[in-house]
């Protein structure tokens, strides 16, 4: 691979190996292979890593916000002109079609940087008038950003936390997953090259202790996660110790409902798109697929037919729509879930078998007649089972969507106008859908509400989270005092 990192950290602008850090084997998804072997941060590198970010940001933030945009928008550039070989890299890295990584990943990342790279210069406080005397605010940056990532979109998530927190001149250290380590060294390089200082943006490898280590540093300002649930509490936990901003960006069991009067094409596509894109492998996925009774047949029909058009294989093939789970370990973790889909008494409507062929590829699986406290129905299993379960009434059906500690996303098709905002107002999560699924502009605010998440990603609403707010009173005349 021409566009594999040549070490396991980039610090300070440029790589650094440490091979006393454990081992982080490679491995491809699609065949089993070790592809490369990087090594987990030592407390040296960690240390080197914060240090560096540390010293970068007073100046980062000295630049004015066109200045610091012009980088962003650049490394935009550059992203896009490489995209072929990212896209390959993304696909050694995770096992997802080309087919998606070639528009879903650097492109996607390319847009957070060109979106916040032109809002860099827009980032202002604000005048408040007194009578005479005013107040100003000036939005500030929060310092050092520790950045973790999952393993589902490694170029994305280190693009989205990039992009706002150098926009409004903080630094970041940030820690992709271990299982998907080598496209996040990608971004680091491209942000020297776009004319980021040394330091601003840094990457260090390693498993949860790393993450762990890095969040309580003592100069770490802020943490923004994108994992799981369990992973979350403990990440806000340790951030909480020293009182630290945090982000989480954490897991779901979103519903999608589908009412008798929907477009069944469309809805169709939004059930595949929302359950089987990247091998189901999407935190916002809407697992818990609502059909109304009158269309449920139609529905279940059209789905199965469609799916005669998954294509797996060779996922740096642009035919194969269809990829590998990301591990072996992935793969057992879903396949545990279909047996117990299965043995809870779920009927199998289609898939449900292990792919023979090497690499780790699972059958999209489609259950109907799940009722909700089926396991299938109830836990987030981040791969390519949809649990489709019946309902009869809009009351109904929103109670129960709504029955679930998650809150990251929910989708509703529907020809009623009105339903449609009713039911979307109703809906407790952060992101919702009306007739389509899993859209994710930069523009639009993506996180979750209830354990779903804490803060958003995306658009103006970032802001909020990449900085602080210092109000100045100034006195225009005498000041009295009581003595
Ligand atoms: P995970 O929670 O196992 O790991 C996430 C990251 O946290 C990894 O980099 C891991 O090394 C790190 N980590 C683990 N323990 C840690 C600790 N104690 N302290 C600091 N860091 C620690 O998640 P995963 O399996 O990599 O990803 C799948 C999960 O991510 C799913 O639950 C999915 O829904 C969620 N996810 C959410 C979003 C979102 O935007 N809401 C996006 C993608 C994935």
């Amino acid at each position: 691979m021409s566009t594999q990192p040549t070490a396991s950290h980039f610090i300070n602008g440029a790589y650094v190996e440490d091979k006393a850090g454990e081992e982080i084997p490679v491995i491809y998804p699609a065949t089993g292979e070790v592809i490369a072997a990087l090594h987990a941060a030592t407390p040296a590198i960690v240390d080197q890593a914060v240090a560096a970010a540390k010293a970068a940001q007073k100046e980062w933030a000295g630049w004015t916000g066109t200045e610091r945009g012009r980088v962003l928008r650049r490394a935009a550039d550059i992203m896009r002109a490489r995209n072929h070989d990212l896209s390959v890299l993304e696909t050694f890295d995770t096992g997802k079609p080309y087919q998606e990584t070639s528009v879903a990943d650097a492109t996607s990342g390319a847009d957070a940087l060109e979106y916040f790279g032109g809002l860099a210069a827009a980032i202002t406080g604000e005048h408040i008038q007194l009578g005479d005397d005013f107040v100003y605010t000036r939005r500030e940056p929060l310092g050092v950003c520790v950045g973790i990532g999952a393993w589902n979109y490694p170029t994305q998530i280190a693009c989205w936390k990039g992009a706002p927190a150098l926009a409004c001149g903080n630094t970041m250290v940030f820690k992709p997953s271990e299982t998907t380590p080598l496209c996040a060294l990608k971004v680091a390089e491209i942000m020297i090259e776009a004319g980021a200082p040394a330091g601003v943006y840094n990457v260090i490898q390693g498993y949860g202790a790393v993450g762990a280590s890095l969040i309580t540093d003592p100069r770490v300002d802020k943490v923004s996660l994108t994992g799981s649930v369990p992973t979350g509490k403990k990440v806000y936990a340790a951030a909480a110790e020293g009182v630290r901003h945090v982000t989480m960006e954490l897991g779901g069991k979103s519903p999608l409902v589908i009412f008798d009067d929907a477009d069944l094409e469309n809805a169709v596509s939004g059930a595949i798109l929302g359950n089987f894109y990247s091998s189901g492998q999407v935190c916002s996925n809407g697992t818990r697929v609502f059909v109304q009774a009158g269309i449920k047949e139609a529905f279940l029909a059209r789905l199965t037919e469609r799916l005669k058009g998954v294509k797996m294989g060779d996922p740096q093939d642009p035919d194969v729509n269809f990829g590998p789970m990301v591990s072996e370990r992935q793969r057992d973790i879903v396949e545990g879930f279909i047996t117990k889909g299965q043995e809870e008494g779920a009927r199998l409507v289609t898939g449900g078998n292990r792919v023979d062929k090497p690499g780790f590829y699972l059958e999209p699986t489609v259950f109907a007649d799940v009722s909700d406290d089926m396991t299938i129905a109830t836990d987030e299993i981040f791969g390519p089972v949809m649990s489709v379960l019946d309902f009869e009434t809009e009351e109904d059906v929103l109670r129960r969507a709504n029955a679930t500690d998650f809150g990251l996303a929910a989708g509703v098709f529907t020809a009623d106008l009105t339903r449609a905002h009713r039911v979307a107002a109703g809906f407790e999560a952060g992101t919702c859908y009306i007739n389509t699924y899993n859209d994710a502009p930069v523009e639009a605010p993506f996180g979750g509400t209830k354990q779903s998440g804490v803060g958003r990603e995306n658009s103006k609403a970032a802001i909020e989270h990449y900085s602080q707010i210092k109000g100045v009173y100034v006195r225009m005349g005498d000041l009295e005092a009581p003595f």
